[in-house]
């Protein structure tokens, strides 16, 4: 997906009325899903871990 529009995404989720998210890691693909298996409550508050699903983006 646009590289712009990833970056959108991913400002839109720190919203307090969208994900409210933080950036507690940042990444994508094979290093974050290791993250998310050992981290699950802090990646459902994770801005780039919203992005990705969003965007279906690894
Ligand atoms: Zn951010």
């Amino acid at each position: 997906m646009n590289s712009k529009l990833k970056t959108i995404v991913h400002e839109c989720t720190h919203y307090v009325d969208t994900f409210n998210s933080d950036d507690i890691i940042y990444g994508s693909g094979y290093g974050l899903a290791i993250w998310a298996g050992r981290y699950p409550n802090e990646t459902a508050k994770n801005a780039d871990s919203i992005t990705c699903y969003i965007t279906e983006n690894d």
